[in-house]
């Protein structure tokens, strides 16, 4: 019978860094993943300042900061064609070293989880191996059933499962945890434009007529999202690549001479924008942490850290029962308690960004009522120090800030680098 003391159930951020901080505390973990590799295109690239100091407090400052990744300081909503971006969150108002966001491909972030994770002994990464159905002996989680991808099939036993799996995680299926739903505005067209000498850099914001654009600045190519109404995907490709890419380049106008590398609609791939989140993210033996219990809008960028953040406090109130060899249904509620305050105001934070921004905007009117109004929003934002500094925090570091366990922490000498590239007093 194959044992682990915890199961993670996928190795997308949430699993990698939960894995790494339980491995260093000398708990046995088995990470399952799917695929056979990090690589994956169009997810979350953003690195916030609460996953960068963690990143300084596990010792990874150093070789984070040698991967390639360009640094966002402010967070724009943009408000409607030919009108300039509102800056909801500007971050170098915040003392430093972290005061802006790394724009890091999540690859390299999580190759570099794994390849420390693997240092400790009581780590286990096994790739191409797909969770399909949970063990369950007398109403309690005691492990999952699993398949490789060259077909065999086997039985994992352990004495907690974290369904680390994102937003189709296999946990969503039992009816007890309570999936709730909220509408969202707007679906994600996802595609890559060739980048120049010249370009802007960094992330880009923009808007055209009746659709709102991000891109990612990869470095030699642009990754490119337009927000398009929820639901419109097959009239709007019914409408002809010729019209979206016209639209694009007229919405974006300095990437008008390289559209025309979209050859057909199978060069846009289309995401299914959700909110939503369990009611319970908890049963015996079994937990649910990041997208698989909460899967966040693209807005603002944060589902991540709010990935990351689950883990570290999952680790650090999880590592001592963990280690124990009892872990309690008070224990795995303990984490919902923690962390669900913060997924519900961050939620509220980015249906209020659909509902006043983005909503508008798509249906080809002006956000928050009118031009004027907008204006005076982003004046009063703008003119006040501590308005200024609110969102750039919440941002940077999320409603409640988490600490990883004593035990996963390496000690950082003086001299030695910061994930930001400066030195530690
Ligand atoms: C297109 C796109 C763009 C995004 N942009 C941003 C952004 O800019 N910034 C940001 O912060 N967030 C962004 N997000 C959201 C962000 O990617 C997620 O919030 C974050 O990755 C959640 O981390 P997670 O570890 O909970 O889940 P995931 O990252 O979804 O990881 C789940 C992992 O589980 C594996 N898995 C799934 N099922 C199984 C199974 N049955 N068995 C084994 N393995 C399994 C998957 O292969 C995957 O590796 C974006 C998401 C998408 C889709």
């Amino acid at each position: 019978m194959e044992k682990t003391t915890c199961c993670v159930v996928g190795g997308g951020p949430a699993g990698m860094v939960l894995a790494l901080l339980l491995a260093r505390a000398g708990i046995a973990v088995t990470v399952l993943e799917k695929h056979a590799d990090f690589l994956r295109d169009f997810r979350g690239d953003t690195v916030h300042p609460s996953t960068l100091a963690l990143l300084d407090e596990l010792g990874l400052a150093e070789p984070f900061a040698r991967l390639p990744q360009r640094r966002v300081r402010t967070v724009q909503l943009p408000v409607g064609a030919g009108r300039p971006a509102v800056t909801v969150a500007d971050l170098s108002v915040l003392p430093g070293p972290y005061n802006y966001v790394a724009m890091v491909p999540q690859w390299d972030l999580l190759d570099l989880l794994a390849e420390h994770a693997r240092r400790e002994p009581t780590f286990e990464l096994r790739m191409n191996t797909e969770a399909t159905s949970f063990l369950v002996e007398s109403g309690r989680v005691t492990g999952v059933r699993y398949r490789t991808s060259d077909g065999r099939t086997g039985e994992l036993r352990a004495l907690l499962t974290v369904a680390c799996d994102g937003r189709g995680s296999l946990a969503r299926s039992r009816p007890e945890l309570g999936l709730r739903r909220f509408t969202c505005p707007m679906d994600a067209w996802w595609f890559r434009l060739p980048r120049r000498d010249g370009d802007p850099s960094g992330l880009v914001g923009g808007a055209g007529e009746g659709f709102l654009t991000a891109m990612i600045d990869r470095g030699d190519y642009w990754q490119c999202a337009a927000l398009i109404p929820k639901g419109a995907d097959a009239e709007l490709r019914a409408g002809g690549l010729d019209r979206f890419r016209a639209a694009y380049a007229a919405g974006v106008p300095w990437i008008a001479d390289r559209t025309h590398v979209l050859r057909s609609w199978d060069d846009v791939k289309l995401l299914d924008v959700h909110l939503d989140r369990l009611r319970r993210w908890h049963r015996p033996g079994l937990l649910c942490i990041g997208d698989a219990a909460h899967a966040m809008s693209p807005v603002f960028g944060i589902g991540i850290n709010l990935a990351v953040q689950d883990a570290v406090a999952t680790a650090r109130l999880l590592a001592g029962p963990l280690r124990r060899g009892t872990v309690r249904l008070r224990d795995v509620r303990g984490v919902q308690r923690r962390r669900r305050p913060t997924t519900v105001v961050t939620q509220a934070l980015q249906r209020t960004a659909h509902a006043r921004f983005i909503a508008p905007v798509l249906r080809g009117r002006p956000p928050l009522g009118s031009a004027e109004r907008a204006r005076r929003v982003a004046r009063l934002v703008g003119g006040s120090p501590w308005l200024r500094r609110l969102p750039a925090y919440f941002v940077a570091y999320g409603a409640r800030r988490e600490r990883p366990p004593a035990a996963a922490v390496r000690n950082r000498e003086p001299g030695t680098q910061t994930a930001a590239g400066g030195q530690h007093a």
